[in-house]
């Protein structure tokens, strides 16, 4: 008997303790599910909303079993859980979604742009680099400035650092540790812009209006949506989103990043296989949002409506700001989502502000 749709009452896994596994509980619980959120630190944003929490490290084979024996889906709020645990939950007969292609191909930025290309979805140009004679030779080729990225765990722009010229090139590759890398021809984009988008295990896809996205040194600080844009570019958007989700044969909510060139084409800059900031603005603004999209999917429900309810620019809360929360309360039209953290340290992101206003037409 299949275990799909799962039914209410089932217990959900979710690897990952952090802000978008506690909304990904909390609409987990609005459709009558309980949530297990495997997670090493002692108290989590996700641990403090949930009804099971197993603190271990995330390869803990004891843990696994344990979870395995309660949970018969699991997902994950973050894109660095090692793709070998994932595969350890599925050989113990746990249904894991997005699967460990995905989160593969997400991890490393080579293999990444690699498929990107490989399915339709254009990037910058970009070439390997696995030391200082690579990088070099990326110079000559892809010219200066360009922008050199650690192929892995890089977020929030770190790991990443501008090389301006070749006489840069030994200094630069120091500065982000010497490791494996990405050298990434510039995008001259006039715009960043993402789109969310979700694969049932149907196979059906839904995306959400398009998102514009304002960041400061690589952390994002504002959306607004729906964005404005011609149909054509929703076309565009939405036929990346679906090409990149059908090649994976994916299953879950995605996070695809965009720059918008002036002569109004699309690159991907980088996917993420998991719910995304720059979705945040779907909890008030759309019929369905983002965290219960991933969590009808993972759990093989039918997708839910996309369909924007309002204009909405959602504002993160970094370290202090989130102290204003009795200023940001009395806003009528704001929703105020805090996560719980205890501690603002500078930058660390403690929350969001949703500010709605009237769809125009
Ligand atoms: P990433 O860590 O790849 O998401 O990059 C963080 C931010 O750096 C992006 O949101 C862009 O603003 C900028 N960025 C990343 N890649 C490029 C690129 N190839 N050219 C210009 N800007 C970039």
């Amino acid at each position: 008997m299949s275990r799909f749709p799962l039914p209410p009452g089932s217990t959900l896994a979710i690897l990952g303790g952090g802000q978008l596994g506690r909304m990904l509980s909390l609409a987990a619980a609005r459709l009558g599910f309980d949530v297990l959120i495997l997670a090493p630190e002692a108290d989590s944003p996700a641990a403090r909303v949930s009804a099971h929490h197993l603190r271990a490290a995330y390869d803990d084979a004891v843990a696994l079993k344990a979870l395995a024996q309660l949970c018969p889906v699991a997902t994950f709020e973050f894109e660095n859980v090692p793709a070998a645990v994932v595969q350890a939950l599925e050989a113990l007969g746990v249904a894991v979604a997005p699967g460990p292609s995905a989160l593969a191909v997400a991890q490393d930025r080579v293999e990444e742009k690699t498929f990107l290309n490989a399915c339709g979805a254009p990037t910058v140009a970009f070439v390997a680099v696995g030391d200082l004679a690579d990088l070099r030779a990326g110079l000559d080729q892809l010219g200066a400035p360009a922008l050199l990225k650690t192929r892995r765990d890089g977020y929030d722009g770190k790991g990443q650092t501008w090389v301006d010229s070749h006489a840069d090139a030994e200094a630069a590759f120091a500065r982000i540790g010497g490791r494996p890398a990405i050298l990434e021809a510039p995008a001259d984009f006039v715009r960043e812009l993402s789109v969310i988008a979700a694969r049932g295990r149907d196979g059906e896809v839904a995306a959400y209006p398009l998102a514009e996205n304002h960041h400061k040194d690589g952390v994002l600080r504002r959306t607004r949506a729906p964005a404005k844009a011609s149909p054509a570019l929703i076309d565009q958007a939405q036929a990346i989103a679906a090409r990149i989700l059908t090649a994976l044969d994916y299953v879950g909510v995605i996070g695809v990043e965009l720059f918008e060139l002036a002569d109004g084409r699309l690159l991907v800059n980088e996917f993420a296989p998991r719910v995304h900031n720059s979705g945040h603005w779907t909890l008030d603004g759309c019929e369905v949002d983002q965290f219960e999209q991933h969590i009808r999917a993972v759990a093989g429900w039918p997708l839910g409506p996309v369909e924007p309810l309002a204009e909405v620019e959602m504002e993160n809360l970094l370290g202090d700001e989130a102290e204003a929360w009795p200023r940001l309360a009395a806003e009528r039209d704001a929703r105020l989502w805090l996560y719980g953290k205890g501690e603002g340290r500078a930058g660390r992101k403690m929350g969001h502000v949703n500010r709605l206003r009237p769809l125009k037409g």
